[in-house]
């Protein structure tokens, strides 16, 4: 969890900083906001990204695809793999798992679209600690807590183990 929270902290001059990428979908009413931790993978290494609205048409392939909740990340696993070895990770199993679950091309965030709704769920609890400190840490704490919890009981892969 704070792992996560710490990748969105930008700090200039490091050249391997993970940055968001925001991504459209493939029918284009969606977008999903990605992260490529230590810059390792290029964004060109996401071949399609479709979203609930257009991932009901695609014939699913395990093999390069990572289905999350409605949502599919297809990758190019050879130019993945290319890319990896030149950071030199090396796995046997490089797949859609192994990419997404290192963080190397993974949601920012526990869903694609968390970034959004976070900062704004999140400044109007901030608002309380100009008004009642104890209460708004109180407020935070449980806000994480009901939040993850919601995300575990949707489905959302990266909620399941953490
Ligand atoms: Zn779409």
């Amino acid at each position: 969890m704070h792992e996560i929270e710490n990748r969105n902290n930008f700090k200039e001059g490091d050249v391997r900083v993970c940055s968001n990428h925001r991504l459209l979908c493939s029918c284009g009413q969606n977008y999903a906001n990605i992260l490529f931790k230590d810059h390792v993978l290029h964004p060109m290494v996401i071949n399609n990204l479709y979203c609930p609205e257009c991932s009901t048409n695609v014939q699913v392939d395990f093999e390069c695809m990572l289905v999350d909740n409605g949502w599919i990340l297809e990758f190019n696993l050879a130019l993945a793999c290319g890319f990896l070895q030149r950071s030199n990770i090396s796995s046997t199993k490089v797949n859609p798992a192994f990419i997404f679950d290192n963080g190397y091309a993974s949601w920012n965030g526990i869903t694609p679209d968390e970034l959004e709704h976070r900062l704004t769920e999140r400044k109007e609890i901030i608002e309380l600690a100009h008004k009642d400190m104890r209460q708004y840490l109180a407020e935070i704490r449980r806000w994480g807590c009901e939040r993850m919890k919601r995300f575990r009981e949707a489905g959302w892969r990266k909620a399941q183990y953490c």
